[in-house]
Parts: C-alpha cells; structure tokens; sequence
C-alpha cells in the first residue's frame, strides 16, 4: 500500500472520531436545556397553583367578614326587634331578620365549598412541590454528569486534534489539500478500498490499466469518476 495511503486512512479515521465527539458536545446543551425547561414546566405550574391558593384565601377572608358583618346586623335587627312597639313594625323587623338569616346560611355553605377548593389545592402543590423537588434533583445530578463527560470528551478531543495536525503534517503537501477538499465533500469516506474491481465510494468499474497500476506499483491513484483516494483491499 502506498504510504501516503496509510497516513489517509490514519487521518480519515482521526477525522471520523474527531466529527462523532465534535457531534456529541454539541448534543450536550440541547440536553441540559431540556432538563432545566422540564424543570421551569413544574415551577410554573407550581406558581399557578400557588396563585390560586392567594386568591382562595382572599375570597375566604372576604366570605369571613361578610358573615361577621351579616351577624352584626342580626344582633342589632332582633335587639330592634324586642324593642319595638307596633306589629307593622315587628313585621318589618321580622324580615330584616329572615333575610339575614338565609344570607348567613348562604355564606356559610360557600365557606364549605372554598374550604373543599382549599383542601384540593393544598394537596394539588404538595404533590408539584415533590415532583419540582424531583425534577430540580434530577436536573442537577443530569447537568454534573453531562459536565463531566464534555470534560472527558474535550480532553479526548484536544488528543485527537494534536494527533491530527501531526499526520496531516506528515502528509505530502500536494496530497494534503486534495484529502481536505475531498473529505469537505464526501465526510468520513474520501479514502476508500477497491472492491471487485469497482470504487468503494462511488461503485464505478476501475479501468484494469489503473487497478494494475494500484496493485503492482502501490501508485497513489484516484476514481476518475468522483476523485476519492483508492487503495487495493
Ligand atoms: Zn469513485
């Protein structure tokens, strides 16, 4: 095999494994992002709930003073009641009172439907108070772990990269540009074995003159259909 062949091939299969890690870093953010959104999702439901709990406990404070205040009127309507002198006057009362009474009634059975609410949401955060607690934790340990690959991968990335420029400096100069135009163009398989007589790139038949050629003289040869660099398997 020609020796310019070799240190090709070396290139080409530093190159594949040097776009495989380059491929994987790059994967690395878009994966702690999913996890922080995942993260964001829960708090944001949680702040919602929460949201809600705020507002259910303005309208128990205000369903609180209205009875109080609904009570008042009551004390003061049968105190005016034992007071007064006529039956018209009685009657009025009498009404006053009904009323008041079927009013605090009515708030009291509301103060029972916002205490059921109150109950549901109280166990609606506890359980997304877990679950982001989950999340955030799981976040986190994914986050370090991922920190710690990118760091193993970029000092396996920093080897290769040195690897790399060594043997395109070895490589001849004339060769060298053919190689990265090629490889620009056809990624991770520039440099490719003749099989049954054919391109392993582009499968074309190689005249016998030049597969000759590449068998008996080992000459550093070319498709001449899609210029990939040729060797016998
Ligand atoms: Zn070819």
């Amino acid at each position: 095999m020609h020796p310019e062949i070799q240190k090709l091939l070396r290139l080409q299969e530093v190159d594949a494994e040097i776009h495989m890690i380059e491929d994987e870093v790059r994967r690395y953010p878009v994966l702690r992002k999913a996890r922080r959104d995942e993260v964001e999702r829960v708090r944001h439901k949680l702040d919602q709930a929460q949201a809600r709990r705020k507002d259910l406990e303005l309208h128990i404070r205000e369903s609180e003073r209205s009875v109080a205040s609904l009570r008042e009127d009551l004390v003061r309507f049968q105190t005016q009641q034992s007071r007064v002198k006529n039956q018209k006057e009685y009657e009025a009362l009498e009404h006053e009172v009904t009323q008041a009474l079927e009013n605090i009634s009515a708030e009291d059975e509301k103060g029972l439907e916002f205490l059921e609410k109150e109950e549901l949401l109280d166990r609606e955060i506890a359980d997304l108070s877990e679950n982001f607690d989950l999340r955030q934790q799981e976040c986190d340990d994914e986050t370090a772990r991922l920190d710690g690959r990118e760091q193993e991968k970029a000092r396996l990335l920093k080897r290769l990269q040195d690897e790399r420029a060594r043997i395109a400096d070895s490589v001849d100069a004339a060769v060298l540009p053919r190689y990265e135009r090629l490889k620009a163009q056809f990624p991770g398989n520039c440099v490719v074995p003749i099989r049954d007589g054919n391109c392993g790139g582009c499968f074309i038949h190689i005249l016998p003159r030049i597969l000759q050629e590449i068998q008996s003289s080992g000459k550093l040869s070319q498709c001449d259909s899609c210029k990939r660099f040729l060797y016998a398997d």
